[in-house]
C-alpha cells in the first residue's frame, strides 16, 4: 500500500493534468452566446422586471428542453421548491420525506411550509434516496388513513417525498415513483442540479408530479439567480403561476388578490440571460462529458479513489465532477481538500448531512449510514464547462 502522502500527491497531479496550471475554481459560467444582445434588448426596451417577452420565451424553451408540458420561471431554485411543496398540498404539521444528503435548500423549503423534514437514507449507486430501504421503513412505521400515509409514531400525515438528483446524477426514479404511489405520497423532484440529465429517456424533474430546477450562478446554465417549476399538470401549472405572482386576479388595472401568495416571478432581464444560456446547453453538456472522460483517464489506476460515473441506463449532465474515496481512505478527505485548495485547485466536500445541522438535528430520521458515509467520502473537483477549451 502506498503512503497517504503519495496518494494525495497523485490525486493533486491527476487534477492538474486535466485543468492545467494556475487557479481553477469549482464551477464558473461561460457567456459565449447572445447574453449581451438579449440583456441589451431588455435595457433598450425598458422591460427589465417582472413582465417581458423573455420570461415567456424562457419558459417555453424550458418545456422544449425538458419535455415537461409546463415550466414556470421563478426567482431561484429554493422558491421553486417552496412552490412545488405547496402544489403538493403540504400543510403545516405534515411530514415530508427528504434525503439527508442534499443541499440545505431542500430541507428549508419544507420548513417554509411549517412542515417537518423527515430524513431518509441514500444509496451509494446513485447518491439518491434508497427506494428499497425507504419502502421497508414505510412498511414498518406508517399506516394508511383515508388514502393518506400516516406516521404511526407521530400521527402526522407524510404528504410527499422529495428526491434530490445529486450532482446531476439521476436517482432511481422508477422505484421511487412506485414507493410514492404505493404509500399515497406525492413525488417531487429536486432537479436543481440536473438540467440536461435523463432517467432512461425522461428528463429529470418530469417523472414526479412536480420537479424543480435552479439557475444559480454555479449551475449548468445560469440566469444570475433563478429557478423553475416543471409539471405536466395544467391545473398545477396555473396554480404555480398564480402563487408566484402574488395571487393577483387578471384585470387591466385592478389590484385584487385572492390569497396570501408570493412575489417569486423571474425578472425579464434574468430570463434574457437564461434564453442565451439555454441556446448553449448542448455545448455545456458536451464539455462536461469531455471533462469527465479526461478525468477518468487521469484517475485510472490511482488506488483508494474512484471518479463518479452516471448510473447505468441513465444520462447525467455531469454538473459537478466528483471523486469518491474508498471506505478505508476516508481519512484522506481533509488532506486532499487541503492540498488541492492550497495550490489553487478549488475542491469542495459534499454537504454536511442535514440531520447533523443545528436547525435539523432534532428532526425525524431513519438510520442514515450511507448518507453519513458518503458525506465523509465525496469530493467535488473543478467542473466548469470552460476547462476543456
Ligand atoms: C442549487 C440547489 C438548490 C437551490 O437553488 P437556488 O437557486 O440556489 O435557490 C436546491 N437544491 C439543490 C440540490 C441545489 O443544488
Amino acid at each position: 500500500m502506498e503512503s497517504d502522502v503519495a496518494v494525495v500527491r497523485e490525486i493533486v497531479s491527476a487534477i492538474r493534468s486535466v485543468v492545467g496550471g494556475g487557479r481553477t475554481v469549482l464551477h464558473e459560467p461561460v457567456f459565449h452566446g447572445n447574453e449581451w444582445r438579449y440583456i441589451k434588448e431588455c435595457l433598450d426596451t425598458t422591460f427589465v422586471s417582472s413582465v417581458g417577452a423573455f420570461v415567456d420565451r424562457f419558459e417555453s424553451d424550458l418545456t422544449g428542453q425538458s419535455g415537461a408540458k409546463y415550466a414556470v420561471a421563478v426567482v431561484n431554485g429554493t422558491a421553486a421548491l417552496h412552490i412545488a411543496l405547496l402544489l403538493a398540498d403540504v400543510k403545516p404539521g405534515d411530514e415530508v420525506l427528504v434525503p439527508s444528503l442534499t443541499f440545505v435548500a431542500t430541507a428549508n423549503a419544507i420548513s417554509y411550509c411549517a412542515a417537518q423534514p423527515h430524513f431518509v437514507d441514500s444509496e451509494e449507486r446513485t447518491f439518491g434516496i434508497d427506494p428499497e430501504r425507504l419502502r421497508h421503513y414505510l412498511l414498518a412505521t406508517t399506516c394508511q388513513r383515508d388514502e393518506t400515509c400516516v406516521n404511526r409514531s407521530t400521527g402526522k400525515v407524510i404528504r410527499a417525498i422529495v428526491v434530490t438528483h445529486v450532482f446531476g446524477h439521476p436517482a432511481d426514479l422508477d422505484a421511487l415513483a412506485a414507493v410514492a404511489s404505493e404509500f399515497n405520497t406525492v413525488l417531487i423532484e429536486d432537479a436543481s442540479e440536473a438540467l440536461g440529465s435523463f432517467f432512461h429517456d425522461r428528463h429529470l424533474g418530469t417523472v414526479g408530479l412536480i420537479g424543480t430546477l435552479s439557475f444559480n450562478g454555479n449551475k449548468t446554465i445560469t440566469t444570475g439567480g433563478g429557478g423553475a417549476v416543471l409539471t405536466n399538470n395544467s391545473e398545477l401549472a396555473l396554480k404555480a403561476k398564480h402563487l408566484t405572482r402574488v395571487a393577483k386576479l387578471p384585470h387591466p388595472w385592478e389590484y385584487r388578490h385572492d390569497k396570501v401568495a408570493f412575489n417569486y416571478r423571474m425578472p425579464n432581464i434574468n430570463a434574457a440571460l437564461g434564453c442565451a444560456q439555454l441556446e448553449q446547453l448542448s455545448f455545456f453538456l458536451d464539455s462536461k462529458r469531455k471533462l469527465f472522460e479526461a478525468y477518468k483517464e487521469a484517475f485510472n489506476g490511482i488506488e483508494g479513489v474512484k471518479l463518479v460515473v452516471e448510473p447505468k441506463g441513465c444520462r447525467s449532465n455531469y454538473w459537478l465532477q466528483t471523486i469518491l474515496l474508498d471506505k478505508d481512505y476516508s481519512h484522506l478527505r481533509e488532506p486532499i481538500l487541503q492540498a488541492t485548495n492550497e495550490v489553487g485547485i478549488m475542491t469542495r466536500p459534499a454537504w454536511v448531512p442535514m440531520h447533523q445541522l443545528i436547525p435539523y438535528k432534532q428532526c425525524l430520521a431513519m438510520e442514515l449510514p450511507v448518507a453519513e458515509s458518503l458525506g465523509e467520502r465525496l469530493i467535488n473537483i473543478p467542473s466548469s464547462p470552460g476547462i476543456m477549451e
